[in-house]
């Protein structure tokens, strides 16, 4: 057999899953199609933290309620932002009342710690800059805010230096039961495993194995950025349920910038956002955008189906808003199932560490002027907006894993994310990726390979 388990799918999922089976004595390959871990993270990359209190049912609440315990232990143990801000899911009329009160039992019922109902006093106590009248509110002391693309790419990078075969720009498109294992075909190669870990969400390929979930109505989620010059902004999450459909939700982010997230049925338009925004941000106005994204926003519950476990096959399936926050419970879960399953040991020499990272701007003067003096690429500041050195660019490209596409820089540095929105950096990061790959810039792609920035020259310099 080519390898003992292969990992279908570079997702969140599929790389928690990778991480926690890389401390076992075992050959492990994960096959992504893109140039690039977790390309599906939404690009906000902002992602709350859900403690089950919110959750349709008890087991969805069960692998939120883990997963935000895991994840809270992996934020720290790889230096990643926890931001445990809490949430305010807001009442101002008898239906919201109900929903709040019934969620409240349900969290008592599930034994969540951390949830109670606030009166207006007790409200405006947590957020003071609040000014819509609200009479009552659900508080969550456990919701927290990370960067999901972080927590990703330290997954894959400590998976990668225990000795994950990572197998990018690879698109599976079969697999086979043979006897004692499966045949997996990519676009690229065959491979022979004994297991297969199925994280692709809905794949399209010839999959024998197992069946696929109905998919329910994909909604709709408008989000607006905004930059950081807005008054009066909150320090909590909150929720305004405007009607069965709709809901508003303000996210403040680690860089002090709020996030509006308006979930809809109906197409309603920039004005009419901006309008229902302003139940929670008084002072938004257009002048204060800096970026617009639409994502589809799903409610299916996810399943892990282990029901060919015996034959050496799982798969997950479904998609859901909170997936961030279960995953490394679906990851724990499937190492359980595989520890008995393939009787797995551990390696000795495992080294369950992210190798260290220096972020300029969050660095005090003495410790900039260290590193410029070992690398003085670190002193030449490329992204103005969020001071990010070139020294980053570099170490971001070079890491396990390393970063292949100009979004790939920008997730994992920040550059490009501020008020100009790459405008002022994007060319440079093109021609750092280029130097760094020893590739054209003309071949310097945004995300995916049909997605190339620069169609050709118009005169042949040396320079571009
Ligand atoms: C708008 C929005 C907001 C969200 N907010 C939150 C939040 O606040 N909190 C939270 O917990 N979660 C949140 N999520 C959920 C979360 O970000 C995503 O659902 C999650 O990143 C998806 O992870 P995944 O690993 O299942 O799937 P994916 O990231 O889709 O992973 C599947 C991978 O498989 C690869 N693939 C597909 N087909 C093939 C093939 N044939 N061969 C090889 N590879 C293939 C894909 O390229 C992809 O990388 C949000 C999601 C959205 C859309």
């Amino acid at each position: 057999m080519d390898y003992d388990v292969l990992i279908l799918g570079g997702g969140i999922i599929g790389c928690a899953v990778a991480y926690e089976l890389s401390k076992y004595n075992i050959n492990i390959a994960l096959i992504e199609k893109d140039y690039d871990v977790a390309n599906d993270i939404s690009f906000t990359n902002a992602a709350i933290t859900y403690d089950g209190s919110e959750a349709k049912d008890e087991y969805m609440a069960n692998l939120e309620s883990m997963g935000t315990r895991l994840i809270k232990e992996h934020c720290q143990k790889f230096n990643i932002k926890y931001d445990k801000i809490g949430s305010l899911r807001i009442s101002q009329n008898d239906a919201n009342y109900n929903t709040i009160e019934y969620m409240y039992k349900n969290s008592k019922k599930r034994g969540i710690d951390g949830i109670r109902i606030l009166n207006a006093d007790e409200i405006y106590e947590i957020e003071p800059n609040l000014k819509m009248k609200v009479t009552k509110a659900l508080y969550s002391e456990n919701t927290a805010v990370i960067s999901p693309y972080n927590l990703v790419v330290s997954y894959a990078e400590v998976a990668s230096d225990n000795g994950v075969n990572f197998r990018l720009e690879e698109e599976v498109i079969d697999i086979k039961n043979i006897s004692k294992g499966f045949k997996v075909t990519t676009n690229k190669n065959k491979f022979t495993c004994k297991f297969v870990i199925n994280t692709i969400p809905n794949e399209n390929f010839n999959d024998k194995c197992c069946g696929t979930m109905p998919n329910r109505k994909n909604n709709k989620m408008k989000y607006i950025l905004l930059n950081d010059k807005l008054e009066n902004s909150k320090s909590t999450i909150i929720i305004n349920d405007i009607n069965k459909e709709t809901f508003v939700m303000s996210i403040p982010t680690s860089s002090r910038r709020n996030l509006i997230g308006i979930k809809s049925d109906d197409y309603l338009g920039l004005e009419s956002e901006l309008e229902l925004s302003k139940s929670i941000l008084e002072y938004i106005k257009k002048e204060l955008i800096a970026n617009i994204f639409t994502e589809t926003y799903n409610e299916n519950s996810i399943i892990i189906d282990d029901s060919s476990l015996n034959d050496g096959y799982i798969k997950v399936i479904g998609n859901h808003y909170a997936k961030v926050t279960i995953a490394p419970a679906i990851a724990k879960d499937i190492e359980e199932k595989l520890k008995i399953s393939m009787n797995m040991t551990e390696k000795r020499d495992y080294i369950d560490k992210k190798r260290e990272i220096y972020v300029f701007r969050n660095m005090s003067n003495e410790q900039r002027n260290k590193i410029i003096a070992l690398d003085k690429r670190y002193g030449n500041i490329i992204c103005s907006c969020n001071n990010v050195s070139e020294g980053e660019i570099i170490d971001s490209i070079r890491r396990p894993l390393g970063a292949r596409t100009v979004e790939g820089v920008k997730r994992r540095t920040g550059i490009g994310l501020g008020n100009c929105n790459g405008a002022s950096c994007n060319m440079k990061i093109i021609k750092i990726l280029a130097r760094e790959m020893n590739k054209s810039v003309l071949s310097i792609v945004d995300d995916s390979m049909d997605s190339r920035i620069l169609v050709g020259r118009i005169k042949e310099f040396n320079e571009i």
